[in-house]
């Protein structure tokens, strides 16, 4: 009888009849105070985390407790819920798609030569591909084991490792991934933790609320991707790595002819990068706001601004590229259009402005490639 064998089943059940007689009748009923510390958000509702987690309660010991009984902290409550997959925090206006966010932006990340290790973000980027496919969230420690060590190996810093126990159990005591079995893992540090994860054998994955936010919501889910890959991976093939996790193609598009006529017959290049640009941008051109709707899904196109290939050797990065409609793509790529350096888009045939180019959250524009566009763009 205790609050760590309450199951996901009495907390949802306990969340259902909180929603019929409302915040204040079940306080009420079940004799607690408003929770000023502590807040489960589900479904994009506030909840008492306390008062829920002492009602549901009733599944285990047979009655709920009462508030006076158990601490509601963060060591209690927060853990126990935590570990059922749901978001408890202390922000009362905190929604799971800041929360998220906000985390992955903090990552916790050990430092080899002044560089962060990649561990986490990889481990990450895996279950976001599982989680955009749909795949089962919660995955047995030999295949984690197995396909996290391989990239590792693959994507990490020389001399890493490939020990994805520590990433693991780091992401899990930092409230991204869940042991579901297991409400007290070992800490992500010294020799323990790959021996306790062979003999214990947990089944691991991200957290009920985070896989559902990243199966739900394509544009969050790029936001985190754009942003490890920005922050972790600034010199690693892009491409390859997000089609080794599964993330290369995760949207339905409409198949882009290999070339088409314009002035110059020109390649539209479609990879997995310039499709987590377009997501992210939600197929919006970011010079002319608007978004091309074809029977099959909106269009846009991945405009990089340095131009990849011989003789300008661009890179392929999201700080080089672009979401456009077709016409801006080829005033861009003519020189018709530059950008400055504090993104305001020119018109360089009239020398009128054309406004800010549009940005948004997770994408950053690299200036330098602007320069390189600005000084050459039109002369090639
Ligand atoms: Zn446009």
């Amino acid at each position: 009888m205790a609050l760590s064998d309450l199951d996901r089943g009495m907390v949802l059940t306990t969340i259902e009849e909180y929603d019929q007689l409302g915040r204040d009748a079940f306080l009420k009923r079940y004799g607690y105070h408003e929770a000023r510390d502590y807040f489960i958000i589900h479904n994009g509702h506030r909840y008492d985390s306390k008062a829920i987690a002492g009602v549901a309660h009733r599944g285990v010991g047979g009655r709920a407790l009462r508030a006076a009984e158990f601490s509601g902290g963060a060591a209690t409550v927060g853990r126990t819920l935590g570990h059922l997959g749901f978001l408890v925090t202390q922000r009362q206006d905190a929604s799971p798609t800041e929360t998220f966010l906000d985390k992955v932006r903090t990552l916790d990340t050990a430092v080899s030569n002044g560089r962060p290790k990649r561990h986490q973000p990889l481990t990450l980027l895996w279950a976001l591909g599982r989680a955009a496919h749909r795949e089962e969230r919660l995955v047995p420690w030999n295949v984690t084991r197995a396909e996290i060590s391989a990239l590792i190996t693959e994507f990490g810093l020389d001399g890493d490792r490939p020990n994805p126990e520590y990433p693991v159990l780091k992401l899990t005591h930092f409230g991204l991934w869940t042991l579901p079995d297991h409400q007290e893992p070992p800490r992500s540090t010294g020799s323990a933790p790959l021996g306790w994860m062979n003999r214990n054998q947990p089944v691991s994955g991200l957290r009920a609320w985070v896989y559902d936010l990243m199966t739900e919501n394509e544009k969050v889910r790029s936001q985190a991707i754009a942003y490890l890959l920005s922050t972790y991976f600034p010199d690693v093939d892009q491409n390859a790595l997000l089609t080794r996790v599964g993330l290369g193609a995760t949207v339905a598009e409409p198949p882009l002819p290999g070339r088409r006529p314009t002035t110059v017959r020109r390649i539209i290049r479609d990879n997995a990068l310039s499709r987590l640009i377009k997501s992210l941008h939600d197929h919006t051109c970011q010079i002319c706001g608007i978004q091309l709707l074809l029977p099959r899904g909106p269009y846009a196109e991945g405009a990089h601004i340095r131009p990849l290939g011989q003789p300008h050797d661009g890179h392929d990065v999201p700080g080089n590229l672009l979401c456009l409609c077709p016409n801006d793509h080829v005033l861009f790529d003519q020189g018709a259009t530059i950008i400055k350096d504090d993104l305001t888009v020119i018109n360089r045939l009239t020398g009128e402005q054309r406004g800010p180019l549009r940005t948004v959250p997770g994408h950053d524009i690299d200036p330098q490639y602007l320069a390189y566009h600005r000084n050459t763009a039109g002369t090639y």
